[in-house]
């Protein structure tokens, strides 16, 4: 029998092509299955890449190249695998992001790969017996140890320095160890009755699929429903998947997770080494690591035996990819769900109206956490018109303020735009420092003073006089968080002043370690952006104050108004306490406003429904399928000629293409922007035409000229 030549196989490989590449297996060897890791040639270089499938049957094997080396056989099982096929079809990414979905930093370098070292700490004999009298750093590294085993990142999260820990290991004070996966459980509270019924509905399914949407505001006991379901699942041997939005909430929740649950909670977000993600990812794929916690790219983590997914604070646009390959990781997690035929939890104070619908199609059940923990009441609202003021903070803001922080209460005030001022404006003539890359302002910054640009990252002095008329009297537009933390520190001299926003929190801690302050503080002020409003748990806020919300009231986008709903709910939802009555103070130009006078009557889910009834009438998401064909060029033509060259392969019966239109911004960074809007009768009928046509979109001429990309179902206009 004559041998039969090796089939050949398709590997997805990570460069930015709409297509695979075929290679034949290393000389001698089988084909490797889907899902294999291999080392191949590419070019002139070495890449790794993912077995895919089987090749096409009637290719040529001898123009074939073979592959280099087979590293890992198997690797991704076949629902990963099918998982990230599918949301290629459904997002239309190029094949070859697949490989950065699933494969951690460490697994796709063309290096053979090392067992990642243990991440635990324990004292050695020595470490014991050392006199560390005159080391207070040593001693205290000993009595954190003291203890038994702990993972490293927790000493580093209390402080202790790196290199004090390398050089104690290199004394053999310490060794490296794996840290101990099971420790003592601390009892949790007895659940209230809806708590106890959301609980029972995770329970029920726990053979099968089902997804619930936990709706309760921030207090009211999501995050202790998630722990009792996972603990539940936890005694039959199942590992559970949480998803969260932020880093910067990954600290607090891992310590709650850890001594109620008796568990190690594994992490998995971009704030790690390379290493601490590859060690994560092969204890969950292993089934060693038996919670595990993570930002949306944890959504393709491997798992053995899988129980439960929960996904916090699911409203979060964070979840949303919004470069490579631009999925929605809630969307994927419920997938993955639904094919494991485990539970998902989706929890949020704020629900998307993406998952509101669902509930009211029926593919999620709604159970809500009306009772706040600790019996808080709701606060009181009131709008505060700003018509004809031109200072930042209302006369009304700073009395209540006054008067909640001297009756011990802390102050909570959102403003949700960084720097001194949004605008830096000659009083002489009207000229406005403008970006000269984007159709945007720049923002003023006083520490350090220079205007920035917050679309482009571009930065430049701040002018001493105008450039237009030449007049020194320049001032600020508006106040951003930088200049209310200025002006509250002058007005509550004594009283702590905090501010919150990426100029000053950029520590990998930062953020966590003030909010433990304000936590065991007294009264003080926490002033800061849209990290605010991200459902961190502040029992002693008794008022909070939400500055100009009107330029969300007129935005082009609109997912607009549904955004600032959730950030208003978001902040408002926490003022008030047992015994303290919260108080809410919303300042606005327009108090006028409809969507105003909704949000302030009706709790968040009726002023969501209403929204929701307006997408059904407009067709917009989540009633009708949208997909963006964007596209940007240096010179603005280029752009428009690819869209339109698009827009009419796409077109077809029962599919819409609109455009080529400019972006909301229309420039950025010297681009021009434009978009086509996608849309059709049906989300399966837009699909599978996009699944069609967009491959072959990198073929047109005009695609050479301009960066493009689709976005299904986007969350930003
Ligand atoms: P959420 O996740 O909705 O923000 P948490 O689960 O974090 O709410 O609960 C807020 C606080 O209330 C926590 O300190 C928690 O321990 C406490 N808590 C939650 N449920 C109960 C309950 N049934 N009885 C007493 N305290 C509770
Ligand atoms: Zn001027
Ligand atoms: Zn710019």
């Amino acid at each position: 029998m004559a041998a039969r030549e090796p089939a050949a196989v398709s590997v997805a490989i990570p460069a930015p092509l709409w297509r695979r590449f075929d290679y034949l297996p290393p000389p001698g060897e089988p084909a490797p299955p889907a899902g294999s890791r291999v080392l191949v040639p590419f070019g002139r270089r070495k890449l790794i890449g993912l077995v895919w499938g089987k090749a096409d049957a009637d290719l040529e094997h001898s123009r074939l190249k073979s592959m280099e080396q087979v590293l890992d056989v198997g690797l991704i099982d076949d629902h990963l695998h099918a998982v990230v096929e599918w949301a290629r079809t459904y997002y239309q990414f190029p094949p070859g992001e697949a490989v950065n979905l699933l494969l951690p930093g460490a697994l796709r370098r063309a290096q053979p790969f090392r067992a990642p070292s243990p991440t635990g700490l324990a004292l050695t004999e020595t470490g014991h017996k050392a006199d560390f009298s005159r080391a207070p750093a040593r001693d205290q590294v000993r009595s954190l140890l003291q203890s038994g085993p702990t993972p490293r990142q927790a000493l580093v999260d209390q402080g202790v320095r790196p290199g004090l820990l390398a050089t104690m290991m290199k004394l053999q004070f310490i060794e490296a160890v794996d840290p101990p996966e099971h420790r003592p459980v601390q009892q949790g509270p007895a659940l209230n009755e809806e708590q106890r019924t959301a609980l029972a509905a995770v329970l029920r399914a726990r053979h099968g699929f089902v997804a619930l949407l936990l709706a309760g505001v921030t207090g009211s006991g999501k995050t202790e429903v998630y722990l009792q379901a996972a603990r539940r699942l936890l005694s039959r041997q199942r590992q559970i998947l949480i998803l969260i939005p932020e880093i910067g909430l990954t600290a607090q929740l891992v310590r709650r997770i850890e001594a109620r649950l008796g568990r190690r909670a594994w992490t998995y977000h971009s704030g790690l080494s390379e290493g601490e993600r590859l060690a994560c990812w092969h204890a969950a794929r292993e089934g060693r690591a038996e919670v595990i916690v993570g930002t949306r790219s944890a959504v393709f983590m491997p798992l053995r035996r899988p129980g439960l997914i929960v996904i916090d604070e699911e409203h979060d646009a964070s979840f949303k990819q919004q470069e490579g390959a631009r999925y929605q990781g809630r969307d994927i997690a419920v997938l993955r769900a639904r094919m494991l035929d485990v539970p998902v939890l989706l929890g949020s104070a704020t629900p998307s109206l993406e998952s509101l619908n669902n509930v009211d199609q029926g593919r999620y059940q709604l159970l809500k956490l009306t009772q706040r923990a600790g019996g808080a009441r709701q606060p009181r609202w009131q709008v505060l018109d700003q018509r004809g003021q031109s200072e930042a903070l209302d006369a009304r803001a700073i009395t209540a303020i006054e008067r909640h922080l001297k009756a011990g209460g802390q102050v909570l005030v959102y403003r949700n735009r960084r720097g001194y001022a949004p605008v830096l404006m000659c009083d002489s003539c009207g000229w406005q420092a403008d970006c000269h890359r984007c159709d945007a302002h720049m923002t003023w910054h006083q520490h350090p003073s220079r205007l920035q640009c917050h679309h482009c990252g571009a930065s430049r002095p701040q002018p001493r006089r105008c450039p237009e008329c030449g007049s020194p009297r320049l001032s600020a537009l508006g106040a951003g968080t930088e200049q209310l933390e200025e002006t509250l520190a002058r007005r509550f001299d004594g009283f702590p002043v905090f501010r919150a926003d990426r100029d000053v929190m950029t520590g990998r801690h930062d953020f966590d370690e003030l909010l433990d302050r304000v936590r065991s503080g007294g009264p003080c002020i926490l002033v800061g952006t849209q990290m605010l409003a991200k459902g961190h748990h502040l029992p002693g806020v008794t008022l909070a104050v939400v500055l100009d919300v009107d330029q969300a009231l007129f935005s082009g986008d609109f997912r607009a108004p549904e955004r600032l709903g959730q950030a208003v709910y978001q902040v408002a939802g926490r003022a008030g306490r047992g015994d303290l009555q919260g108080e809410f103070l919303l300042q606005t130009r327009n108090p006028e406003h409809p969507l105003l006078s909704e949000l302030l009557r009706a709790d968040y889910l009726q002023f969501a429904d209403r929204l929701l009834k307006e997408r059904h009438q407009t067709r917009l998401p989540p009633a009708g399928p949208l997909a963006l064909l964007r596209a940007e060029s240096h010179r603005p033509g280029d752009a428009e000629t690819f869209l339109r060259e698009a827009a009419l392969a796409i077109r077809a019966p029962g599919i819409e293409a609109i455009g080529p239109i400019p972006a909301i911004m229309s420039r950025r960074a010297g681009y021009w922007r434009f978009q086509c809007w996608l849309q059709a009768d049906g989300r399966a009928r837009l699909v599978n035409r996009l699944a069609d046509v967009v491959p072959t979109l990198a073929n047109l001429p005009s695609a050479r000229r301009a960066r493009w990309h689709l976005d299904m179902d986007p969350i930003e206009l």
